[in-house]
C-alpha cells in the first residue's frame, strides 16, 4: 500500500480495516475491508485524488445519497460514504464472486439463457433506479457483479454525482469517464438530460457483448466508436452468433434504436420482452405487442408509411417500437423463395420488399420490418415456429419463378401462401402469373396485398387502397435497376455497397425521370453515405437535397420523399 493509503487506512481506523486491492477503473480503487462496527466484509471504494480533487465533496456526497436510497435485490446498495484526509470514498456491500468483465474475459460468449438472465435481472433493476429518477449512466460488464449467478449492478448515480460536483473542472482533469463502448447516441454526442432509455441502450450493448462475444462497436480511438453510435447501424447479432433467436436478436436491435423513442421504454417493458422467450418454450403466446408510448396520432397512413421507412433508413427495426393495440394484427411476409437461378435472387427478394412495404401503409396491419424477416431465408423453421418466435399471427411465404428469354422479356409466377398462426391453417393460397412489365408486375404486387387484407378482414382506408394500387414506373429496366439497388441497400453497410446502389438509381432515374420512389431512395442513399462518414463534403448533402426534391417534384406526397 501506498503512503496515501496508509494515511486513509489510519483515518479510517475506528471503523474500516483494509484488507487488500480488489481492483481499480478509470475513477477509483476499490479495497475489500472489514466494516469494524458491523463485523462484515464490504468494498470500500476510493475516488483518484486528481478526481476528488476537482470535485466539490458536499456536492458529491449529497448527489451520492440519493442513491442509497435504491433498494432492489440487483442493485447493490451504499452502505456510507464520507470524506477522511482528502479522499473521498463511499462503501458498499462485498460482492463475493466476480464481475460480468471477468466472465466475459474467460468465456468470451454466454449460453444465451444466462445472458438473458443477466439482462433481465439488470433491466428489472434499472426498473426500480429509474422509477426513483436515478439513473446508472455506466451501465457496462464491469458494473454488474455476479453474486452466484446473479447480477448485482454497481455504481448506480455515480457517473452522475461526479458530473454534477465535477462540473467543467472534470474535463481539465483529463480523467477518463468510463468507456465508449456502452455509450448510448445521446450520451455520445454530449447530451446533458438524459433519461433511463440511455442506460436501456447501455444494457442493450452489454447484451449484445455477451452474446457476441464482443460489443456492437470497436475501433482504435474513442472517436471512432463515439461516432459509430451516433451513426452506424449496429449489424444483427446474428451476424456474429447465428443461434441466437430472431426475436432475441429483434429486441436487441429495439435497444439499440438509436432514437431513445424507439427503445423499449420503460424498463420492465425490456424485462418482459427478455422474459418472453422463457415463455415461448413452453406454451405458444396470444399476439401482443408492448409498447405504450404515443397515442393514436401515429395512425394516419402516411405516419405509419413515413415511420416505417425512416426506420428502415435509420436501420432499425420499426415492428412494435410505436404504440399498437393487442387488436391489431402482425404479419411477417418471409422472403418469398427463388425457383429460378441465383441471378433471379434480387428480383425474388425485390418482391418480398415490394409486398412487405405495400402491407406497411396499412393502419389496421403491423408488419415485421424486412431486416428481421430476412433472417428467415433459407431457414428450415416452420411457418408456426417462426410466427413464434415473432409474435405474429399471420405469415406470408411463398414462391417465385422468373423466366427470362435472351431479349428480358418473359413472365414471373408468385405463388403466395398465408397461414394463421393460431391454428396453421392455410387460409388463402393461390399462383399469379404475369408478363415481365413492370404495368403487370406492380398489379400482382397489389392483388397480393388486397388480397391479404381481405382474408384477414381488414377494411382500407381510401389513401391505403390508393396506395395499395401505386404503380412507380413503366420501365421495367428503370425497375430492375431499382430492385437491385435495393438489394446493396440492405445486404451490407459498406461504402462500395452504398456507391453501387447509388450509380444503379442514377441509372434507374435516368431511364425513368418521373419514378419518385427511386429518387428518393437515391436521396437516402446519399445521406448515408454521410451518415456513415463516407464522405462528408457538402456536396455529398446537396445531392441528397436535389435528390429528394426531385421526388417531391414528381410526387408531392411521397412519404419517402418527405423523408
Ligand atoms: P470499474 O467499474 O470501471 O471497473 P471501479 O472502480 O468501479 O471501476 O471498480 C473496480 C473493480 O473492483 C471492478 O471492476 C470490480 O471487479 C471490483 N469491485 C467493485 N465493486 C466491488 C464490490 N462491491 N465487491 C467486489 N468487487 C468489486
Ligand atoms: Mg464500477
Amino acid at each position: 500500500m501506498t503512503d496515501a493509503i496508509d494515511r486513509l487506512s489510519t483515518a479510517l481506523s475506528d471503523r474500516y480495516k483494509i484488507e487488500r486491492e480488489l481492483g481499480s477503473g478509470g475513477m477509483a480503487t476499490v479495497y475489500l475491508a472489514e466494516d469494524l462496527k458491523l463485523e462484515r466484509k464490504v468494498a470500500l471504494k476510493v475516488l483518484k485524488p486528481e478526481l476528488a480533487a476537482a470535485l466539490g465533496p458536499e456536492r458529491f456526497l449529497r448527489e451520492i445519497k440519493l442513491t442509497a436510497q435504491l433498494q432492489h435485490p440487483h442493485i447493490l446498495p451504499l452502505h456510507d460514504s464520507g470524506e477522511a484526509e482528502g479522499f473521498l470514498y463511499y462503501v458498499m456491500p462485498y460482492v463475493e464472486g466476480e464481475s460480468l468483465r471477468d466472465r466475459l474475459n474467460r468465456e468470451k460468449q454466454l449460453p444465451v439463457d444466462d445472458a438473458l438472465q443477466i439482462a433481465r435481472e439488470v433491466a428489472d433493476a434499472l426498473g426500480s433506479a429509474h422509477k426513483h429518477d436515478v439513473i446508472h449512466r455506466d451501465i457496462k460488464p464491469e458494473n454488474i457483479l455476479l453474486e452466484e449467478g446473479h447480477a448485482v449492478v454497481a455504481d448506480f448515480g455515480i457517473a452522475r454525482a461526479v458530473d454534477v460536483a465535477g462540473g467543467t473542472k472534470l474535463t481539465e482533469t483529463g480523467i477518463a469517464l468510463g468507456t465508449p463502448h456502452y455509450m448510448s447516441p445521446e450520451q455520445a454526442s454530449g447530451g446533458q438530460d438524459l433519461d433511463g432509455r440511455s442506460d436501456i441502450y447501455s444494457l442493450g450493448c452489454v447484451l449484445y457483448e455477451m452474446l457476441a462475444g464482443q460489443p456492437p462497436f470497436s475501433g482504435p480511438t474513442v472517436e471512432s466508436i463515439v461516432h459509430q453510435h451516433i451513426t452506424v447501424e449496429v449489424p444483427p447479432v446474428t451476424n456474429l452468433r447465428p443461434a441466437v433467436p430472431a426475436e432475441i436478436a429483434g429486441t436487441i436491435a429495439r435497444t439499440l434504436a438509436k432514437a431513445p423513442a424507439d427503445r423499449f421504454s420503460p424498463a420492465g417493458q425490456l424485462a418482459t420482452a427478455l422474459d418472453r422467450r422463457v415463455v415461448t418454450q413452453t406454451a405458444p403466446t396470444t399476439a401482443t405487442v408492448s409498447g405504450a408510448t404515443g397515442s393514436k396520432r401515429w395512425y394516419t397512413v402516411g405516419a405509419v408509411a413515413l415511420a416505417v421507412i425512416l426506420g428502415v433508413w435509420l436501420g432499425v427495426r420499426t415492428v412494435g417500437s410505436g404504440d399498437v393495440s393487442s387488436e391489431v394484427p402482425r404479419i411477417v411476409v418471409l422472403p418469398l423463395d427463388n425457383l429460378s437461378g441465383a441471378e433471379e435472387d434480387y428480383f425474388a427478394d425485390g418482391m418480398t420488399e415490394e409486398i412487405t412495404s405495400r402491407l406497411a401503409g396499412i393502419t389496421g396491419l403491423r408488419v415485421i420490418a424486412r431486416q428481421t424477416a430476412i433472417q428467415y431465408k433459407g431457414s428450415p423453421k416452420t411457418a408456426r415456429e417462426i410466427a413464434e418466435e415473432l409474435d405474429v399471427d399471420y405469415v406470408l411465404e411463398g414462391t417465385v419463378r422468373t423466366d427470362r428469354a435472351a431479349d428480358g422479356t418473359g413472365q414471373v409466377r408468385i405463388t403466395p401462401q398465408l397461414v394463421r398462426a393460431s391454428d396453421d391453417t392455410h387460409l388463402w393460397s393461390d399462383i399469379y402469373t404475369a408478363d415481365l412489365v413492370p404495368g403487370e408486375i406492380f398489379s400482382i404486387q397489389t392483388q397480393i396485398a388486397e388480397r391479404i387484407t381481405e382474408s384477414m378482414d381488414i377494411a382500407l382506408l381510401e389513401p391505403e387502397r390508393e396506395a395499395l394500387a401505386a404503380r412507380p414506373t413503366n420501365s421495367l429496366d428503370a425497375y430492375q435497376l431499382y430492385l437491385r439497388a435495393l438489394d446493396y441497400h440492405y445486404r451490407e453497410i459498406s461504402e462500395r455497397a452504398r456507391r453501387l446502389a447509388i450509380d444503379l438509381l442514377e441509372e434507374a432515374v435516368t431511364l425513368d425521370p418521373h419514378f419518385a420512389v427511386a429518387w428518393a431512395q437515391l436521396s437516402i442513399l446519399h445521406s448515408l453515405m454521410v451518415r456513415n462518414f463516407y464522405d462528408l463534403t457538402d456536396e455529398r448533402g446537396d445531392m441528397a437535397k436535389a435528390a429528394a426534391d426531385s421526388a417531391l417534384r414528381v410526387a408531392p406526397n411521397l412519404p419517402q420523399g418527405h423523408t
